[in-house]
This record gives C-alpha cells, sequence and structure tokens, in this order.
C-alpha cells in the first residue's frame, strides 16, 4: 500500500486492539473475546512471558511507517493483517462493531486493494469473529461463519466478481500457511 505521508518511527501507545480481535493458538483464545492477561488501553498482564505470536504480530499500520493514524486499530475498530504473509489481507473487526470495515476511508482502502489485486494471487477479507466477507471489486460476499482453519477456494471473474468455495478446516496437525499458498485465487 502506498500513501503520500512520511513519518517517524511508530508504536503501540495505548491500543491494545489486537488482545480483542485475533485469536491466540497457545493461550486458547479466540477471536473477538479480550485476552484474559490484557488490560485494555494500557497493554498486557505478562508482558515478560507472552507467546510468540504475541512477540513477533504487528499490524499493517503498525508495519507501514506511512500509514496515517486514522487507520490505527484503536481509531478505525479494524486490524489490517496479512495473515502471516500469506495470499490474504484481512481487515479483523471487533465482532461488536462487524461492519467497521465499511467505515470511510477503511473501505475505499479495502476496495482500492481489491481492484489492484484482482487477476493477481492476493485476496482481501474483512472478519468479525468468525464472520467472513470476501471484497472483490465488484461485490463485497458475505460468507457467513466460517471455520479460522477453511480454506477459500476463489475463481476471479474477468467483471469483478468472483465465485467462492469455503473448503473444509485444515487438521489443526497440518501446516495452515502451505494450504493457503497452494490456494491462491485463480481467473
Ligand atoms: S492492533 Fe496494531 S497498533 Fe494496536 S496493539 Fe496491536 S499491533 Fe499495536
Ligand atoms: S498475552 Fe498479552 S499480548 Fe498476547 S493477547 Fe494476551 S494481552 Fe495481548
Amino acid at each position: 500500500m502506498q500513501f503520500a505521508m512520511t513519518r517517524s518511527v511508530k508504536s503501540c501507545g495505548s491500543c491494545t486492539f489486537c488482545c480483542k480481535v485475533m485469536g491466540i493458538v497457545e493461550l486458547d483464545k479466540p477471536q473477538g473475546v479480550w485476552c484474559q492477561h490484557c488490560r485494555p488501553g494500557k497493554g498486557c498482564g505478562i508482558y515478560e512471558s507472552r507467546p510468540t505470536p504475541c512477540r513477533t504480530f504487528a499490524c499493517q499500520w503498525l508495519a507501514e511507517p506511512d500509514m496515517p493514524d486514522v487507520y490505527k486499530p484503536d481509531r478505525s475498530k479494524v486490524v489490517l493483517d496479512t495473515d502471516q504473509g500469506g495470499p490474504r489481507l484481512i481487515a479483523e473487526c471487533d465482532p461488536a462493531a462487524p461492519l467497521a470495515w465499511r467505515n470511510e476511508p477503511m473501505y475505499s482502502l479495502l476496495k482500492g486493494q481489491a481492484r489492484a489485486k484482482w487477476g493477481g494471487d492476493m485476496m482481501v477479507l474483512a472478519k468479525a469473529g468468525r464472520r467472513m466477507w470476501l471484497i472483490t471489486p465488484k461485490e463485497d460476499i458475505d460468507l457467513g461463519l466460517v471455520d479460522p482453519r477453511s480454506p477459500l477456494d476463489v475463481q476471479q471473474r474477468p467483471d469483478g466478481s468472483a465465485v467462492v468455495r469455503v473448503l473444509p478446516p485444515v487438521p489443526e496437525s497440518e501446516n495452515m500457511a502451505e494450504h493457503l499458498a497452494k490456494l491462491r485465487p485463480r481467473t
């Protein structure tokens, strides 16, 4: 993503939004509920011993120096995540505000990404807990409740619409990233 403004190094500050919207397998924490260790607006209660995903995670706002503060998760109510380098840009929303991804300027950013990546190997999604939408240049497809380990088989049409199949969940014993890599969108 390209933004005109340049910024100095960012920090999370008082934002703890990912500690609610993201699922953490190591903590048996589902998506969309506060982590039992979080002190909302203050930080992590087990900072020194927090699990690896918490140590390594950086949302797109934090990772992209030029992304304006209007996209900061505690302001936009959306955590932008690239799915650990996988072929998906995901707007993770608080289930208490499941349609926050439709607010501007977030919606235009997501639509712009959907248009820019169409015909390529990336898909743009919005999520709120298990509810999921596929965002295409032409439409927003409500996929209903989707298991977080269910890959999507997406066929992109030239007019900007798509045909989507939600596949059975990948077993916990198998590597999810490998399954996602095999199932990039096709035209
Ligand atoms: S959502 Fe982003 S800015 Fe907020 S605490 Fe998590 S990594 Fe930091
Ligand atoms: S362990 Fe800490 S950093 Fe990880 S989700 Fe819980 S509060 Fe957030």
